[in-house]
Protein backbone atom coordinates (compact mmCIF):
# COMPACT_ATOMS: atom_id res chain seq x y z
CA UNK A 1 0.00 0.00 0.00
CA UNK A 2 1.47 3.58 -1.05
CA UNK A 3 0.09 5.78 2.10
CA UNK A 4 1.57 8.83 -0.64
CA UNK A 5 -0.28 8.04 -3.39
CA UNK A 6 -3.48 10.81 -3.85
CA UNK A 7 -5.66 8.19 -5.20
CA UNK A 8 -4.90 5.84 -2.31
CA UNK A 9 -5.36 8.67 0.54
CA UNK A 10 -8.78 9.53 -0.75
CA UNK A 11 -10.02 5.99 -0.91
CA UNK A 12 -8.71 5.09 2.63
CA UNK A 13 -10.37 8.52 3.90
CA UNK A 14 -13.84 7.10 1.33
CA UNK A 15 -14.00 3.79 2.83
CA UNK A 16 -13.58 4.73 6.56
CA UNK A 17 -16.23 7.54 5.59
CA UNK A 18 -13.69 10.42 6.88
CA UNK A 19 -12.86 14.23 5.59
CA UNK A 20 -10.03 16.19 6.41
CA UNK A 21 -10.31 17.99 9.29
CA UNK A 22 -9.16 20.89 9.41
CA UNK A 23 -9.61 21.96 13.02
CA UNK A 24 -6.93 19.04 13.97
CA UNK A 25 -4.54 20.62 11.19
CA UNK A 26 -4.90 17.58 8.86
CA UNK A 27 -2.28 18.21 6.01
CA UNK A 28 -1.10 14.88 5.03
CA UNK A 29 2.09 13.88 3.31
CA UNK A 30 1.95 12.91 -0.23
CA UNK A 31 5.57 12.68 -1.29
CA UNK A 32 7.62 9.21 -0.31
CA UNK A 33 10.98 10.87 -0.55
CA UNK A 34 10.43 13.47 2.11
CA UNK A 35 8.55 11.11 4.19
CA UNK A 36 11.97 8.51 4.20
CA UNK A 37 14.06 11.44 4.62
CA UNK A 38 12.51 12.67 7.31
CA UNK A 39 12.50 9.01 9.48
CA UNK A 40 15.94 8.78 8.51
CA UNK A 41 16.75 11.91 9.50
CA UNK A 42 15.18 11.83 12.95
CA UNK A 43 17.78 10.65 14.87
CA UNK A 44 20.99 8.28 14.36
CA UNK A 45 20.21 5.45 16.31
CA UNK A 46 18.07 3.00 14.29
CA UNK A 47 17.47 1.10 17.92
CA UNK A 48 15.63 3.98 19.17
CA UNK A 49 12.04 4.07 19.97
CA UNK A 50 10.07 7.07 18.45
CA UNK A 51 7.20 9.02 19.74
CA UNK A 52 4.96 10.35 17.16
CA UNK A 53 2.32 12.95 17.90
CA UNK A 54 -0.43 12.89 14.94
CA UNK A 55 -0.45 9.93 12.60
CA UNK A 56 -2.57 11.04 10.50
CA UNK A 57 -3.37 7.81 8.54
CA UNK A 58 -0.29 6.67 8.99
CA UNK A 59 2.21 7.58 6.68
CA UNK A 60 5.50 8.65 8.58
CA UNK A 61 4.46 5.96 11.16
CA UNK A 62 4.79 3.46 8.49
CA UNK A 63 8.42 4.33 7.09
CA UNK A 64 9.55 4.98 11.32
CA UNK A 65 8.22 1.14 12.17
CA UNK A 66 10.64 0.21 8.88
CA UNK A 67 13.34 1.54 10.41
CA UNK A 68 13.57 1.85 14.49
CA UNK A 69 13.27 -0.11 16.74
CA UNK A 70 9.87 0.65 18.15
CA UNK A 71 6.98 3.68 17.61
CA UNK A 72 4.46 4.90 20.01
CA UNK A 73 1.79 7.59 18.23
CA UNK A 74 -0.54 9.50 19.72
CA UNK A 75 -3.64 10.81 17.88
CA UNK A 76 -6.64 13.00 18.71
CA UNK A 77 -9.02 12.07 16.05
CA UNK A 78 -11.01 8.79 17.08
CA UNK A 79 -11.78 8.25 13.66
CA UNK A 80 -8.19 7.39 12.51
CA UNK A 81 -7.66 4.81 14.55
CA UNK A 82 -9.49 2.41 12.74
CA UNK A 83 -7.37 3.42 9.32
CA UNK A 84 -3.97 3.19 11.53
CA UNK A 85 -4.98 -0.50 12.19
CA UNK A 86 -5.52 -0.84 8.75
CA UNK A 87 -2.36 0.87 7.28
CA UNK A 88 -0.21 -0.41 10.36
CA UNK A 89 -1.24 -3.90 10.74
CA UNK A 90 1.70 -5.63 9.47
CA UNK A 91 3.83 -4.07 12.25
CA UNK A 92 4.15 -5.67 16.10
CA UNK A 93 6.13 -2.31 16.87
CA UNK A 94 3.92 0.51 16.83
CA UNK A 95 1.83 1.67 19.57
CA UNK A 96 -1.30 3.45 18.41
CA UNK A 97 -3.06 5.29 21.14
CA UNK A 98 -6.32 7.88 20.57
CA UNK A 99 -4.79 11.08 22.67
CA UNK A 100 -4.46 14.39 22.80
CA UNK A 101 -0.77 14.92 23.42
CA UNK A 102 -1.02 18.07 25.77
CA UNK A 103 -3.10 15.56 27.78
CA UNK A 104 -0.84 12.97 27.66
CA UNK A 105 1.12 12.16 30.71
CA UNK A 106 4.80 11.71 28.71
CA UNK A 107 6.55 10.72 31.72
CA UNK A 108 3.98 7.63 32.09
CA UNK A 109 3.93 6.40 29.16
CA UNK A 110 7.26 6.59 27.93
CA UNK A 111 8.96 5.24 30.99
CA UNK A 112 9.15 1.62 29.49
CA UNK A 113 10.18 2.70 26.27
CA UNK A 114 13.04 4.81 28.06
CA UNK A 115 13.92 1.27 30.07
CA UNK A 116 14.89 -0.55 26.86
CA UNK A 117 17.32 2.62 25.47
CA UNK A 118 16.85 5.96 23.49
CA UNK A 119 13.89 7.50 22.59
CA UNK A 120 13.41 10.37 19.98
CA UNK A 121 10.29 12.91 18.68
CA UNK A 122 9.41 12.94 15.45
CA UNK A 123 6.37 14.75 13.89
CA UNK A 124 4.34 16.07 11.07
CA UNK A 125 2.93 19.05 13.56
CA UNK A 126 -0.27 20.32 13.19
CA UNK A 127 -0.54 24.17 12.62
CA UNK A 128 -2.57 25.45 15.37
CA UNK A 129 -0.72 23.72 18.07
CA UNK A 130 3.35 23.73 17.03
CA UNK A 131 4.22 26.11 19.96
CA UNK A 132 2.49 24.79 22.57
CA UNK A 133 3.02 20.90 21.95
CA UNK A 134 7.24 22.14 21.24
CA UNK A 135 7.34 23.53 24.82
CA UNK A 136 5.59 20.54 26.44
CA UNK A 137 8.18 18.43 25.07
CA UNK A 138 11.01 20.58 25.89
CA UNK A 139 9.41 21.45 29.71
CA UNK A 140 8.57 18.27 30.21
CA UNK A 141 12.26 16.89 31.50
CA UNK A 142 12.28 14.08 29.24
CA UNK A 143 15.62 13.09 28.12
CA UNK A 144 14.40 12.69 24.37
CA UNK A 145 17.50 12.42 22.05
CA UNK A 146 16.09 14.63 18.64
CA UNK A 147 13.27 16.32 18.45
CA UNK A 148 12.47 16.58 14.53
CA UNK A 149 9.17 18.33 13.72
CA UNK A 150 7.80 19.56 10.12
CA UNK A 151 6.62 22.90 10.92
CA UNK A 152 5.18 26.16 9.30
CA UNK A 153 8.60 27.36 7.28
CA UNK A 154 8.03 30.64 9.16
CA UNK A 155 8.25 29.02 12.63
CA UNK A 156 11.10 27.37 12.05
CA UNK A 157 13.00 30.71 10.85
CA UNK A 158 11.75 32.14 13.89
CA UNK A 159 13.15 28.53 15.75
CA UNK A 160 16.52 28.81 13.80
CA UNK A 161 17.34 32.61 14.12
CA UNK A 162 20.74 33.85 15.19
CA UNK A 163 20.58 36.51 18.26
CA UNK A 164 20.49 39.79 16.80
CA UNK A 165 18.42 38.66 13.53
CA UNK A 166 14.94 39.61 12.55
CA UNK A 167 13.85 36.88 13.50
CA UNK A 168 15.28 36.13 16.80
CA UNK A 169 12.56 36.05 19.71
CA UNK A 170 11.82 34.77 23.65
CA UNK A 171 10.86 31.02 21.62
CA UNK A 172 14.02 31.34 19.92
CA UNK A 173 16.43 31.97 22.87
CA UNK A 174 14.04 29.28 25.27
CA UNK A 175 14.79 26.96 22.75
CA UNK A 176 18.84 27.27 22.97
CA UNK A 177 18.19 26.93 26.14
CA UNK A 178 17.10 23.07 25.95
CA UNK A 179 19.24 22.17 23.08
CA UNK A 180 20.63 23.07 19.77
CA UNK A 181 18.17 23.31 16.71
CA UNK A 182 19.19 23.14 12.75
CA UNK A 183 16.81 23.33 9.68
CA UNK A 184 16.87 20.15 7.37
CA UNK A 185 14.95 21.10 4.81
CA UNK A 186 11.94 22.53 3.49
CA UNK A 187 8.71 20.90 2.00
CA UNK A 188 6.66 22.89 -0.41
CA UNK A 189 3.08 23.02 0.47
CA UNK A 190 2.27 20.71 -2.79
CA UNK A 191 3.81 17.43 -0.77
CA UNK A 192 0.42 17.44 1.13
CA UNK A 193 -3.19 16.57 1.04
CA UNK A 194 -4.81 18.85 1.43
CA UNK A 195 -2.42 21.65 0.90
CA UNK A 196 -2.22 24.10 3.49
CA UNK A 197 -1.41 27.72 2.39
CA UNK A 198 2.17 28.20 3.33
CA UNK A 199 5.54 25.92 3.31
CA UNK A 200 6.86 23.76 5.91
CA UNK A 201 10.22 23.29 7.04
CA UNK A 202 11.53 20.27 9.03
CA UNK A 203 14.00 21.14 11.91
CA UNK A 204 15.79 19.11 14.19
CA UNK A 205 16.84 19.63 17.94
CA UNK A 206 19.20 17.99 19.37
CA UNK A 207 18.78 18.34 23.26
CA UNK A 208 21.69 19.09 25.65
CA UNK A 209 22.52 16.11 27.60
CA UNK A 210 23.46 18.53 29.92
CA UNK A 211 22.67 22.25 30.04
CA UNK A 212 25.32 24.29 29.11
CA UNK A 213 23.12 27.15 31.27
CA UNK A 214 22.69 26.80 35.09
CA UNK A 215 20.86 29.90 35.99
CA UNK A 216 20.60 30.93 39.69
CA UNK A 217 16.40 30.49 38.69
CA UNK A 218 15.04 28.94 35.84
CA UNK A 219 11.66 31.18 36.13
CA UNK A 220 13.22 34.42 36.21
CA UNK A 221 15.35 33.51 33.10
CA UNK A 222 12.42 32.62 31.28
CA UNK A 223 10.54 35.72 33.21
CA UNK A 224 13.91 37.97 31.79
CA UNK A 225 13.65 36.35 28.33
CA UNK A 226 9.79 37.06 28.16
CA UNK A 227 10.28 40.98 29.68
CA UNK A 228 12.90 41.35 27.10
CA UNK A 229 11.13 40.86 23.97
CA UNK A 230 7.54 41.53 25.51
CA UNK A 231 8.68 45.63 24.27
CA UNK A 232 10.61 44.46 21.26
CA UNK A 233 11.26 48.15 20.17
CA UNK A 234 11.74 49.59 23.43
CA UNK A 235 15.43 49.49 25.17
CA UNK A 236 16.26 46.06 27.13
CA UNK A 237 16.36 48.40 30.54
CA UNK A 238 13.12 49.37 29.33
CA UNK A 239 11.20 46.30 28.47
CA UNK A 240 12.43 45.09 31.93
CA UNK A 241 11.13 47.98 33.51
CA UNK A 242 7.92 46.99 32.56
CA UNK A 243 8.33 43.37 33.01
CA UNK A 244 10.07 43.55 36.67
CA UNK A 245 7.50 46.45 38.32
CA UNK A 246 9.63 45.89 41.71
CA UNK A 247 12.70 46.61 40.48
CA UNK A 248 13.68 50.44 40.30
CA UNK A 249 15.32 51.63 37.30
CA UNK A 250 18.10 51.84 38.96
CA UNK A 251 18.49 48.48 39.64
CA UNK A 252 17.27 47.16 36.15
CA UNK A 253 20.43 49.76 35.03
CA UNK A 254 23.15 48.27 37.17
CA UNK A 255 21.74 44.87 36.28
CA UNK A 256 22.54 45.37 32.74
CA UNK A 257 25.65 47.08 33.49
CA UNK A 258 27.08 43.86 35.72
CA UNK A 259 26.76 41.92 32.46
CA UNK A 260 28.70 44.54 30.60
CA UNK A 261 26.44 45.68 28.34
CA UNK A 262 25.72 49.17 27.02
CA UNK A 263 22.51 51.02 28.36
CA UNK A 264 21.24 51.57 25.47
CA UNK A 265 20.96 47.56 24.18
CA UNK A 266 18.21 45.49 22.83
CA UNK A 267 17.19 43.01 24.45
CA UNK A 268 17.24 40.82 20.75
CA UNK A 269 21.12 41.38 20.79
CA UNK A 270 21.42 38.54 23.50
CA UNK A 271 21.86 35.17 23.41
CA UNK A 272 20.95 32.75 26.02
CA UNK A 273 24.37 32.55 27.58
CA UNK A 274 23.90 36.58 28.15
CA UNK A 275 20.28 36.27 29.04
CA UNK A 276 21.58 34.08 31.83
CA UNK A 277 23.82 36.23 32.75
CA UNK A 278 21.38 39.19 33.09
CA UNK A 279 18.98 37.04 34.99
CA UNK A 280 21.14 36.44 37.91
CA UNK A 281 22.17 39.99 38.24
CA UNK A 282 18.32 40.33 38.30
CA UNK A 283 17.82 37.62 40.89
CA UNK A 284 20.93 39.10 42.74
CA UNK A 285 18.91 42.28 43.38
CA UNK A 286 15.76 40.89 43.72
CA UNK A 287 16.96 38.35 46.57
CA UNK A 288 17.80 41.47 48.58
CA UNK A 289 14.34 42.88 48.72
N1 LIG B 1 1.74 12.30 10.26
C1 LIG B 1 0.74 12.48 9.22
C2 LIG B 1 1.44 12.89 7.95
O1 LIG B 1 2.59 13.34 8.02
O2 LIG B 1 0.85 12.76 6.89
C3 LIG B 1 -0.31 13.52 9.61
C4 LIG B 1 0.21 14.89 10.00
S1 LIG B 1 -1.07 16.10 10.19
C5 LIG B 1 -0.15 17.58 9.81
C6 LIG B 1 -1.24 16.32 11.93
C7 LIG B 1 -1.88 15.14 12.68
O3 LIG B 1 -1.91 15.46 14.07
C8 LIG B 1 -3.32 14.83 12.29
O4 LIG B 1 -3.47 13.46 12.14
C9 LIG B 1 -4.14 15.33 13.49
O5 LIG B 1 -5.36 14.65 13.66
C10 LIG B 1 -3.16 15.09 14.63
N2 LIG B 1 -3.35 15.95 15.79
C11 LIG B 1 -3.79 17.23 15.82
N3 LIG B 1 -3.80 17.70 17.07
C12 LIG B 1 -3.34 16.70 17.87
C13 LIG B 1 -3.13 16.58 19.28
N4 LIG B 1 -3.38 17.61 20.11
N5 LIG B 1 -2.67 15.40 19.76
C14 LIG B 1 -2.42 14.36 18.93
N6 LIG B 1 -2.61 14.41 17.59
C15 LIG B 1 -3.05 15.57 17.07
Amino acid sequence: MNLCDIKTVRQIMAMFNLSFRKEFGQNFLIERSVVQDIAWECCEDENSAILEIGPGIGTLTYELASCRREVVALEIDRGLIPVLSYTLGEFDNVKVINEDVMQTDLEALLAPYFEKGKVSVCANLPYYITTPILMKLLECGLPFDYITIMIQAEVADRLCAKAGSKDYGAITAVLAYYGVAEKLFKVPAGKFLPAPKVDSTVIRIRLHKEKPYRPLDEAILFRTVKAAFGQRRKTLANALGAGFSELSKEEIASAIAACGHEPTIRGERLDIAEFTALSDALCRILKTK
